[in-house]
């Protein structure tokens, strides 16, 4: 057997993948390594990672800046408990989140994973209105939106349609329609007043029983990157302020430049209560997330009993060698040469979703920052559209690294990927069109 498929053999009988029904899925492809937006298999066949590796990569694989900074992190401090605890890179990486996000959002909690920072978000919600003596259990959420895999993320996000096995678990969200629009949709303005009527009748219900509204804002990823329109997300923050309902941005997919600012927050001029940000925040080298409060929310929690205090903490809070490759990422991000390829894949998803426009199975193109998505047509809808795996493993044979929702094909790559790069990928997937 040659070493690849000793590799595939051990990994079939002793690995358990996510997101994969082990019984039909294909061998999982070996990668040896990385470099820039390219994934090379064992078998040294090359995959362009349009997808930055379910969207956490910022910078390219295996980047030097933030290797670096994580070995030599590694040298000196790899973790210390963080309760009673601080060190360096925590602090530092605090500082700078709160430089770049907006209003009083001052205040980091450090988690693991884009589900833990959603969990405390959740929670510091409830807690903070218990801690004012005031009873508001009630959170609301997005129909589609998707907020992580564990208990109290499943329960905001039950909408998205995944979880139906554990429904006996989730708690209630009240969930309202999100207006999902697309390039010339000229139904965007209905259903924007519909959602937000839906809103008004949700508020003047049960307004003052509501403690949070979690929102994905602009872009709903894990439903088929489904956008909204900043106008909308603008009337809804407006709305929940009135009501004294605090607005949790789920920024874990749409943080650090994927809209084409640093946050969609600051893409749509609003400023949430509590921000969660994850994926990209390493650079998509550790897991590693954060949960940033406004200084209010802070302040609800000080007192002079524990009781009053935040319990809750993981293990690995605050790790060190992921806060140093977050301040490494930070330092690339904070380069307006970054900020030049951000503004050039724009450019060029512009340029490729008007090429596929007028692709007979092309529909709902659509665009926010670096991610672009349309749904091809003709193929089914939703996750069981059989059109996904073929669009995929076809891909995979040109040597492209995507993994369409269903019917949705997005691109959302890594920032180092190169305009021509960009723009032969849309001219292989207009030809893998015609053929499909
Ligand atoms: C991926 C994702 C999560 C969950 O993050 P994990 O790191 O997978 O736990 C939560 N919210 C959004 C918007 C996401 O895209």
């Amino acid at each position: 057997m040659t070493e690849r498929s000793t590799l595939v053999s051990k990994d079939r009988r002793h690995v358990w993948h996510p997101f994969t029904q082990e019984k039909t899925a294909p061998d999982p492809i070996p990668i040896a390594r990385g470099e820039g937006p390219w994934l090379y298999g064992t078998d040294g066949r090359a995959y362009l990672d349009l997808i930055s590796s379910w969207w956490v990569n910022l910078h390219g694989h295996a980047h030097p800046a933030i290797a670096n900074a994580i070995a030599e992190q590694a040298t000196k401090l790899e973790q210390v408990i963080f309760a009673g605890f601080t060190h360096e890179p925590a602090v530092r990486l605090a500082e700078r989140l709160a430089g770049h996000l907006p209003g009083n959002l001052n205040r980091v909690f450090y988690s693991d994973d884009g589900s833990t920072a959603v969990e405390v978000a959740l929670k510091l919600s409830i807690q903070y209105w218990r801690n004012r003596e005031i009873p508001r259990h009630r959170i609301l959420a997005f129909e589609g939106g998707y907020h992580g895999d564990t208990v109290g993320a499943m329960s905001a996000g039950r909408g998205s349609g995944f979880f139906e096995a554990f429904s006996p678990l989730l708690f209630p969200v009240q969930r309202l329609p999100f207006p999902h629009t697309w390039h010339d949709d000229p139904d965007v303005r209905a259903k924007e007043d519909k959602a937000l009527v839906a809103l008004d009748k949700e508020i003047a219900q049960h307004g003052s029983q509501i403690a949070a509204m979690i929102v994905e804002p602009l872009v709903q990823g894990a439903a088929g990157m489904r956008m909204c329109r900043p106008e909308f997300l603008q009337a809804v923050a407006e709305r929940l302020h009135a009501a004294e309902i605090l607005l949790i941005f789920d920024e874990v997919m749409t943080g650090f430049g994927r809209t084409g600012d640093w946050f969609a927050c600051r893409k749509a001029g609003i400023t949430p209560d509590l921000i969660c940000l994850s994926k990209g925040l390493t650079g998509g080298f550790l897991p590693l997330s954060v949960t940033v409060a406004d200084d209010r929310i802070f302040d609800g929690f000080l007192a002079d009993d524990f009781d009053h205090a935040f319990i809750h903490g993981h293990s690995f809070t605050a790790n060190a060698l992921g806060c140093a490759a977050a301040l490494a990422s930070m330092d690339l991000l904070e380069q307006d040469d970054t900020w030049q390829r951000i503004s050039a894949i724009q450019s060029t998803h512009r340029e490729g979703l008007s090429l596929l426009t007028g692709h007979p199975r092309v529909e709902r193109t659509r665009q926010t920052g670096t991610i672009a998505a349309l749904d091809v047509s003709g193929g089914g809808r939703g996750y069981d559209a059989t059109i996904g795996p073929k669009l995929k493993s076809e891909c995979l044979k040109r040597g492209l690294l995507l993994r369409p929702l269903g019917n949705v094909l997005y691109l959302l790559p890594p920032y180092c990927l190169a305009a021509d790069e960009l723009r032969n990928a849309y001219d292989t997937i207009y030809e893998l069109l015609t053929g499909i």
